[in-house]
């Protein structure tokens, strides 16, 4: 295989792209031409009861709107769950998985919770159920750490934002792998999918930054590469707050040539890229960018 570059934009179908979500998938597709690298498409539809019907493939209609086109086939999470099952018994297998009982409830009464945050896992389930039933999955981040020599602060260096680094026992906690509702939880389809579809480089919205030392445990403890990471700029709306679907971002218009182009422009001054000619058609543009890319200017 060698030190090929593959890439990839992972959508959750809880609606359709927006000017936020477009900024990711430009910056994604952008960086694996740049390097000459594969793109590749992964619907993220694990958390079934948040998915909108059909907005799976209106999002991979957008994209093609767009002028980006993804390499290869199109993934689902929703059809990976063996892979998921397999990737959690190997780490109870090796004594690094263990049931937890406890409520969202129960763990935030432990403890102070700060706005926008949620509650660090006080480990309460570590030792045992005390008899009550099994509800969740999490991974015993220090017995992991602890086996594999690691420090317990995880250290990485994202192509845009520099050095990061988390300590995610103590700010974090031993995190979800299966939820109580017998969901897969995002970090462990995320980790799998990304080894299984050889992905070297994540490129994705400074949002879900945060994510990543969680994922570079998890690689560790499953023995799988750690790509490198680039998170993009966010894009605010009106009341400064990140645009998502949550806060009511309009669905891009894709419906004409036009349309499509002026919601690249957009996204590509937000890269840090100049615009181009309104009448520009898509593919055009894109290369133009993809020999520009990543802006000097690309904001941090
Ligand atoms: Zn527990």
């Amino acid at each position: 295989m060698g030190q090929t570059y593959t890439g990839r934009f992972a959508p959750s179908p809880t609606g359709l792209l927006h000017a936020g979500s477009l900024v990711a998938a430009l910056a994604s597709w952008l960086d694996a031409r740049a390097h000459q690298g594969q793109w590749r498409l992964r619907i993220e539809d694990v958390d079934t009861p948040r998915c909108v019907p059909g907005a799976d493939r209106a999002i991979v209609q957008q994209l093609m709107a767009l002028g980006l086109i993804p390499d290869g086939p199109v993934w689902w999470q929703s059809q990976r769950s063996p892979a998921y099952a397999a990737a959690l018994q190997t780490l109870v297998d090796a004594g690094w998985a263990y049931p937890c009982a406890c409520s969202r409830k129960d763990i935030e009464s432990a403890q102070q919770v700060a706005r926008h945050r949620s509650a660090v896992y006080p480990g309460t389930c570590r030792q045992g159920l005390r008899g009550q039933p099994a509800r969740a999955w999490r991974l015993n981040v220090q017995a992991v750490q602890a086996a594999l020599g690691d420090s317990p602060v995880t250290h990485w260096v994202d192509a845009r934002l520099g050095p990061q680094q988390q300590n995610v026992a103590e700010e974090v906690g031993d995190f979800v792998l299966r939820r109580a509702d017998g969901l897969w939880a995002y970090q462990l389809a995320v980790v799998v999918d990304d080894a299984a579809q050889g992905i070297t480089h994540v490129v994705r919205g400074q949002d879900l930054s945060d994510n990543t030392a969680r994922q570079i445990v998890l690689q560790k403890a499953l023995g799988l590469p750690t790509p490198q990471y680039r998170h993009t700029p966010l894009v605010r709306g009106a009341n400064g707050e990140k645009l998502s679907k949550q806060n009511g971002a309009l669905a891009l218009d894709c419906h004409s040539p036009a349309a499509a182009m002026a919601a690249l422009n957009a996204a590509a001054q937000v890269l840090g890229l100049p615009a181009v000619p309104a009448q520009t058609p898509c593919a055009q543009a894109l290369m133009h960018w993809t020999a520009l890319y990543p802006a000097q200017s690309d904001p941090r």
